[in-house]
């Protein structure tokens, strides 16, 4: 067999592996792959010109809406609010659809993000482009950021100040966007919409209300990865990612 197809086989293997360690077997199964996907509305596009689209209001207001958010990620960029912004390479404001009916909200980002620019692209990010896969999206379909925009030092957790600068940034992100599920991976996350003293043990698998919507409280991958072998927490995580589909698929 050619090097090559020697790699493209390990590659599925492991993501059979890993599919199959979550329990979400069910993607290979024909009853689910005829059931209709998640109701994800259009990402943002141009504005239509009054011949092409005479009512114009929807693509006004996505066009608005990319606008803003645009923007948004401009001041991100430039922000000097707190003290992460000295020790950064670059900020992270996030990415992925406009109009993203689900979005996922970090702490903040890594070693890796603070070079690219882009939220989850190191270990952790990998494994939540895997769990996004098997919920049956791409990153495009979604929207994917943190509670604080710069990577804090050795990677601790953000503090009180850092996240409370950040916070107009995250909610003009979810105010524009307006989500119908939020998942928050990690306490830090589900902290920003429902601060508490319990932990993630008990939090997560619960849906919050925060306003019209919902948030799903879940493991943060890296602690998927400092646990490995655990495959119990995995099984809780797409657990917690099956019920977030759940409510996506209904009106
Ligand atoms: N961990 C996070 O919380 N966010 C990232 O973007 C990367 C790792």
């Amino acid at each position: 067999m050619a090097e090559k197809d020697k790699r493209l086989l390990h590659g599925l293997e492991q993501e059979l592996r890993f599919l199959s360690e979550i329990g979400a077997e069910f993607i290979f199964a024909p009853e689910r792959e005829s059931k209709p996907l998640p109701e994800r509305r259009e990402p943002a596009q141009e504005p239509a010109s009054a011949e092409t689209h005479p009512a114009g209001i929807v693509r006004e207001t996505d066009e608005e809406k990319r606008l803003v958010l645009r923007a948004l990620e401009e001041k991100i960029l430039r922000c000097t609010l707190c003290p992460l912004s000295q020790g950064r390479t670059r900020a992270v404001p996030g990415e992925g659809d406009y109009s993203a009916p689900l979005m996922f909200v970090g702490e903040g980002p890594g070693a890796d993000e603070d070079i690219q620019g882009r939220p989850f692209v190191g270990r952790a990010g990998q494994l939540l482009t895997r769990i996004i896969a098997a919920m049956n999206y791409s990153r495009q379909d979604v929207y994917i950021t943190n509670v604080v925009k710069c990577r804090p030092p050795q990677n601790r957790t953000p503090v009180r100040d850092e996240i409370e600068k950040c916070r107009p940034y995250l909610l003009a992100q979810i105010g524009s966007i307006a989500p119908r599920v939020i998942v928050s991976l990690g306490k830090v996350a589900t902290d920003f919409f429902h601060p508490t003293s319990a932990g993630m043990s008990s939090l997560r698998g619960n849906f919050i209300e925060y306003g019209k919507i919902l948030v799903m409280p879940t493991f943060h991958p890296s602690y998927l990865i400092r646990n490995e072998g655990n495959k119990e927490i995995k099984r809780l995580v797409w657990q917690d990612m099956q019920k977030v589909m759940d409510a996506l698929s209904r009106k």
